[in-house]
């Protein structure tokens, strides 16, 4: 495994399986990440036999209130995954209500997960990164990785004291405000992330093989080569998998 791609909705591609291919091809490790737990057995039929592919179990903010009655079922399939998300709050495209059920979900899913002890999590924080950072508090037992983290520096600050990693992806590098973001970063808490078939890279859908566009862009970012990028993110992500 060369790359690491910790956030991908690999089961909305048209062709799951051929993008799993091309990614293996390329040594891009990927976590697929779900939105509601009743795919999250699909995808892992998608993902068996494949070493480099984790399929976390998820229930997104925006779909929170949809499927609010699965939580029980994301809960149960915490005995076969400890990679869970995509998961978390959003407060940009949602109402107060939902907000509610939002934080009354996610809480559900802290502290099983806590329970269990050595999840990984790919948490979603738009618009709530203050909650997302005071719900998982600093005593959480698991690793929480923001996904695409857009906020504060105060609450990142807060996130990277509490043990939080960050997954970044080539749209951050592109913005000013995401470059800022990135600087604040330790180096040994950043994760790369392609956010596919969500995010875009040239005006195109991204894929799993653009954690390449990642890699360069922040090897240019810290000022080092493609290859010292691609080894430090490697190895975070061994460590990530090694905290219990
Ligand atoms: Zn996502």
């Amino acid at each position: 495994m060369r790359y690491i791609d910790t956030h991908c909705h690999i089961d909305l591609y048209d062709d799951p399986a051929e993008e799993l291919s091309r990614a293996a091809a390329a040594g891009v490790g990927i976590v697929a990440v779900t939105n509601a737990p009743f795919v999250y057995e699909a995808c892992c039929k998608l993902a068996s036999g494949r070493p480099d592919v984790w399929v976390a179990v998820g229930l997104h903010p925006e779909l929170a209130a949809k499927y609010a009655h699965q939580v029980d079922d994301l809960i149960r399939f915490l005995e076969t995954t400890r990679l869970v998300g995509e998961v978390g709050l959003d407060y940009r495209v949602t109402d107060s209500d939902t907000h509610n059920t939002q934080r009354d979900v996610f809480a559900r899913i802290l502290r099983a997960c806590d329970n269990k002890g050595n999840t990984v999590l790919s948490i979603h924080s738009r618009g709530a990164e203050a909650d997302v950072v005071s719900m998982l508090g600093t005593g959480f037992r698991g690793t929480a990785i923001l996904h695409w983290y857009s906020g504060a520096i105060g609450h990142l600050e807060a996130a990277q004291n509490n043990g939080c990693y960050f997954s970044i992806n080539a749209s951050m590098l592109a913005s000013k405000n995401g470059t800022k973001l990135v600087s604040r970063m330790d180096r040994s808490r950043v994760l790369t992330e392609t956010d596919g078939p969500f995010a875009k890279v040239d005006k195109k859908r991204a894929r799993p093989l653009d954690i390449q566009h990642t890699v360069e862009a922040l090897a240019k970012f810290w000022k080092v080569e493609s290859e010292v990028v691609q080894s430090t993110v490697v190895a975070n992500w061994t460590s990530v998998l090694a905290l219990d």
